[in-house]
Parts: C-alpha cells; sequence; structure tokens
C-alpha cells in the first residue's frame, strides 16, 4: 500500500495515512541480550515515555536498548525521563540516539536534553527498529572474535573461569609466550555498557592476526599480547553500563577483588600475576567527554620519569598515526601518590611498574571530527584499534 520513495513523498504518506486508523498495534520490547526499557506509558505514537532501569542491585543508569514495532511513515515522539539521576546526567548534552533496522548499521536520531528528559522524534522507514545508547556488541559476536582469533596458528584461546551468571571469562593470548619477549595485555568492557571498547579490540585483534599486515607479525616475533576482549560478559548480557551481575564495578575491585564479588577481575589478575605485565591498555568509553582520550598512571606511588617517557611517546606516536586522538581533553591529572589503586589501570601500573593507560572513547561523538549521520561509530572504533596497534609497536622498544 505505502511505497517510499523520497523524502517529500514520504511526508504526504504520512498525512494520508494519518486520516486512517492506525493498523498496528504499537509495541516496545527489551526482551532480548542486552535489552534495558521501562515503558511508562506508549498511548500514542506521539507519546512514548520511558525510564531506564537501573544495573541490578544499584543505582546507576544509563544504558538503554529497546525494539519499538509499529507503524512504518508515522511520526513518533519518544521521552526518556529521569535523567537527572542518571549515572552521568551531563551525558546526555549533545548526545544523539543510536538507532538501526537491521541491527548492522547504526545510524543517529538527533535528541533533545532538557536537563532531565531526552526527548527525540523520529519517522520509522519500517515496521520494527532497535535503538540504543551505543551500537551493542553482542556475546554471539564476542564468541565470533573468540573463534575467529583461535584459528590463527599464533593465537590460543582459554577459559580462565565463569562469572557469577556462569559465562565465560576468556583470555586470548597472542603469540608463542617465552622469557625473552614482553607481555602486553589489553582488556575491554569492565564497564559493559561501553560497547565501543569491544568493537576497537575487533579491529585491534584483527590488524594483529592479519598475516598480510607487518605491524601484526612483527610484533608478536618480539611479544606476547594478552587479550580479554569483554571482561565483563554478565553485564553485557544483563544490559548494564558499569556493573557486574551483582551490580560490583569491576573497575574498582583491582586491589582487593573476590570469587564472590569479582572473580572476573581476580581470575585475570591472577595469570597478570604469573606471567607479568610490560604494557596495559584498558578499553572504556566515556559518556560525557566528546573526545578519544588515554588516562596515565601519574598518581600511583611509583610513577616515575620512566612511565612518563614511555606515555609520552606511546602519545606521540598516536598523533602521528591518527587524526582520532587528542591530548588536549581528557581527565584532570591526579595529583602525585593520590592515584586511586582499586582502578585496573593505576594498580597495574604500580603493581608492574609499567605503560598502563585506560583509553576512552565517546558515546557523543568525537567533536574535532564530527559525523552528523553516525557519530562516534562502531565502524571508527575498529578503525582506532586498528591504529592504536601501530602506536603499541612503535612503544614496544622502549619498554
Ligand atoms: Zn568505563
Amino acid at each position: 500500500m505505502i511505497e517510499y520513495v523520497d523524502s517529500d513523498k514520504k511526508n504526504v504518506l504520512v498525512l494520508a495515512q494519518l486520516n486512517h486508523e492506525i493498523r498496528t498495534t504499537m509495541k516496545i520490547f527489551s526482551n532480548f541480550e542486552s535489552g534495558n526499557i521501562h515503558v511508562v506509558s506508549a498511548e500514542s505514537p506521539q507519546s512514548i515515555q520511558l525510564t531506564i532501569p537501573a544495573d541490578n542491585q544499584t543505582e546507576i543508569s544509563q544504558w538503554f536498548h529497546f525494539r519499538l514495532e509499529s507503524d512504518a511513515h508515522q511520526p513518533h515522539h519518544f521521552t526518556i525521563n529521569e535523567l537527572a539521576t542518571s549515572a552521568y546526567p551531563e551525558g546526555w548534552t549533545d548526545y544523539d540516539v543510536v538507532a538501526s533496522y537491521d541491527r548492522e548499521e547504526w545510524f543517529r536520531i538527533p535528541a533533545q536534553f532538557d536537563g532531565n528528559a531526552l526527548t527525540f522524534d523520529f519517522i520509522p522507514e519500517h515496521e520494527s527498529m532497535y535503538f540504543a545508547y551505543f551500537a551493542p556488541y553482542s556475546y554471539d559476536r564476542h564468541q565470533d572474535l573468540l573463534h575467529s582469533a583461535q584459528t590463527h596458528p599464533a593465537c590460543k584461546l582459554e577459559t580462565l573461569g565463569h562469572t557469577l551468571d556462569n559465562n565465560d571469562i576468556s583470555l586470548l593470548t597472542i603469540g608463542e609466550p617465552s622469557p625473552e619477549k614482553k607481555n602486553i595485555w589489553i582488556i575491554g568492557r569492565q564497564h559493559p555498557g561501553e560497547t565501543m571498547a569491544e568493537w576497537f579490540i575487533e579491529g585491534l585483534v584483527l590488524r594483529l592476526l592479519d598475516e598480510t599486515d607487518t605491524v601484526g607479525r612483527s610484533l608478536l616475533d618480539n611479544v606476547v599480547i594478552r587479550v580479554v576482549p569483554n571482561m565483563n560478559p554478565d553485564g553485557s548480557i544483563r544490559g548494564h553500563l558499569r556493573t557486574n551481575g551483582i551490580g560490583v564495578n569491576l573497575n574498582r575491585e583491582w586491589q582487593t577483588p573476590s570469587m564472590d564479588r569479582s572473580p572476573e577481575v581476580f581470575l585475570v589478575r591472577e595469570r597478570m600475576l604469573e606471567v607479568g605485565v610490560d604494557m596495559f591498555l584498558d578499553i572504556h568509553g566515556d559518556e560525557a567527554i566528546p573526545y578519544n582520550f588515554v588516562a596515565g598512571s601519574e598518581g600511583t606511588p611509583s610513577y616515575n620519569a620512566r612511565i612518563a617517557h614511555l606515555e609520552n611517546h606511546f602519545k606521540q606516536a598516536l598523533l602521528t598515526i591518527t587524526p582520532e586522538f587528542q591530548d588536549e581533553f581528557g581527565y584532570d591529572k591526579d595529583e602525585p601518590g593520590k592515584a586511586n589503586l582499586t582502578v585496573g589501570s593505576n594498580w597495574v601500573g604500580e603493581q608492574f611498574k609499567c605503560l598502563s593507560y585506560t583509553v576512552e572513547m565517546p558515546f557523543k561523538d568525537h567533536i574535532s571530527h564530527a559525523d552528523e549521520l553516525y557519530g562516534w561509530s562502531p565502524e571508527r572504533s575498529v578503525a582506532f584499534g586498528h591504529d592504536m596497534l601501530a602506536a603499541v609497536w612503535a612503544t614496544v622498544d622502549e619498554l
């Protein structure tokens, strides 16, 4: 009945259809992996009132992911309420919603934030579509990444143990371990809603294993890279922003992890203590800051000129490799000796006296290189991971 041709034609059809009875009962679903939304009311497409449920056993809310089934070519008006009490209220300013029809292409829908409610308007082209805080990275894709990686002769896949929800804590060991080689560790998604972290790791791992890419090949002659692509599968599957299945923020567990609260950190840390760490990258997304940046361990007790040199060397390499990186905007640096040693990159930096960075990417867009249609995206996260491997390569001789 409706043939969509162009935006002008669509507007005509919308008006025509509004004069008829609405065919489809509007439905909103979050009954799938990483789904998370609460429908306050949805009386009509023009008034869809939503809130975001908190991570289990916490008051931390920010990640949303839901599916709308409704009439195509009808205007829909969404309001996500109570965001003044979300985990990062400032994260909603200049934030545009992520959406997809086919679950592959995730585009942005412009949104407005008034300090408490995020509102956005949209005319779907199809009956069913997904909305999310950022493009999801599914448990299936996670398994695809692990298992495609393990087919490389230099890569070994290992399950270190299980989470409290009985999911696998998976480690990729890439490169033949030997006493002469440096040990590099890269982990992602301690905060599970920061899905860009696993897109980034996918880009980095695929480059590392690409036989036609000399950066990966020459790195593996000299180092062993251990990768935990997803530190927090429980939170990822449950649709959490920041915590594991029982509401524990894994990035505050590194000093005293336990199998009861934080087996994810406990088991990875045990292996680190066994094999050592010469360089550590912990991959995250930042809700508020619209830039890519790194946060170092300058506040740890043993921070010194050698670590400062390594940090500068790494940052200079990355600045040369990609305009997606900058070093002007980011977190305030910790005062000397004031670092929180429960944080992964601080604990690792202090324990192993090594280069240790938290890497942050935006949920919004990288505003010096803005993209109106996609914002910061899975594709750019993959490319950034790909590029960061070259910065690792450029720094290895200094370690
Ligand atoms: Zn984070």
